[in-house]
C-alpha cells in the first residue's frame, strides 16, 4: 500500500535537514508543498528531483484529490511545508486526515519543529505542556482566547510574527498576569536569542526584535481571585499601554 511521508523541514539551519528526510525525499516520485519556490531551493540544495504537487491551505479541495489519485496509483507521497512539521500551524492536518480515511498509510519522518526547540531550551517546566500556536490577530479573540487559557496550569507554546510581539505581551500581561516566559528568537540561526523573564522585563526590550519568534509562557501556579488578580496588574499593564 502506498504512504505519506511527513517530512520536516529545517527552521532555519540547513544542517538541520536529517539523513532520513534526505533519503525519503529521493525516494518518492512526488511531493506536496506549501510554496513551490521555497521548497525548490531545498530541493536543488539537497539534489532532489521529485515533482512538485503545490498544497496550501487555498488549494486543498484541488491537491487532496490529486495527491489521493497517485497514492492509488501506488506513488508514495512526501509532504513538506516552508520550514518545520507540515501541519503544526502549516498545512498538512486535512491531507493526513483524507489519507487516513481512505486507508492509506502515513508515515512520520522525524525532524525540526520551532515549538519543541523553544520549549527545551526555555528553562519553563517542559511537561505537561501545550501547543497553541497562533493566537487570533484580532485583539478582541486574542483577549478571549488568553481569557480560556488562563486557568491552564500547563505551559503554553506560542507562535507569534515580530510585528506582534508586543501587542501581545501587553495582553498576556494583562489576562495571565506577570509570569516567566522565554521568548525564544531566530532559532537555529545565526542570530539565535532567547530571552527569559517575566512578561514585563520582556516587554521593556522587545520594540526592535525581528524574526520569527516562539513564546513559552509558564502555566497558571494557581487560580487566582478576579479582583486580587486585577488589582494587582492593572497599573502594570497601564505602563506599557501608556508607552
Ligand atoms: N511548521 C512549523 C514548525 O513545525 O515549527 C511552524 C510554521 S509557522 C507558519 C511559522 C512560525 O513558527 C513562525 O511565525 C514562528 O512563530 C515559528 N518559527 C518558525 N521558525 C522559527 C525559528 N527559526 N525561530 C523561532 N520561531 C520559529
Amino acid at each position: 500500500k502506498a504512504s505519506l511521508y511527513l517530512v520536516p523541514t529545517p527552521i532555519g539551519n540547513l544542517g538541520e535537514m536529517t539523513i532520513r528526510s534526505i533519503e525519503v525525499l529521493k525516494s518518492v516520485n512526488y511531493i506536496a508543498c506549501e510554496d513551490t519556490r521555497n521548497t525548490i531551493k531545498l530541493l536543488n540544495h539537497f539534489d532532489i528531483k521529485a515533482k512538485l504537487i503545490s498544497h496550501h491551505e487555498h488549494n486543498l479541495h484541488v491537491a487532496i484529490p490529486k495527491i489521493l489519485h497517485l497514492l492509488e496509483e501506488g506513488e508514495n507521497i512526501a509532504i513538506v511545508s516552508d520550514a518545520g512539521y507540515p501541519a503544526i500551524s502549516d498545512p498538512g492536518y486535512e491531507l493526513v486526515k483524507a489519507v487516513i480515511d481512505a486507508s492509506y498509510n502515513v508515515v512520520p519522518i522525524s525532524g525540526c519543529n520551532a515549538a519543541l526547540d523553544a520549549l527545551v531550551v526555555s528553562g519553563i517546566a517542559p511537561q505537561p505542556f501545550m501547543f497553541y500556536g497562533f493566537l487570533s490577530h484580532e485583539n478582541k479573540n486574542k483577549k478571549k482566547e488568553l481569557e480560556e487559557l488562563k486557568n491552564q496550569m500547563m505551559t503554553i507554546v506560542f507562535y507569534e510574527a515580530p510585528h506582534r510581539i508586543k501587542k501581545t505581551l501587553t495582553v498576556m500581561l494583562e489576562i495571565l498576569g506577570d509570569r516567566h516566559i522565554a521568548l525564544c528568537r531566530e532559532l537555529t540561526k545565526k542570530h539565535e536569542e532567547i530571552i527569559r523573564g517575566t512578561i514585563s522585563e520582556v516587554l521593556e526590550i522587545c520594540d526592535d526584535l525581528k524574526g520569527e519568534m516562539v513564546i513559552v509562557v509558564e502555566g497558571a501556579k494557581e487560580i487566582v481571585e478576579e479582583e486580587v488578580f486585577e488589582q494587582s496588574i492593572k497599573e502594570h499593564v497601564q505602563s506599557f499601554v501608556d508607552k
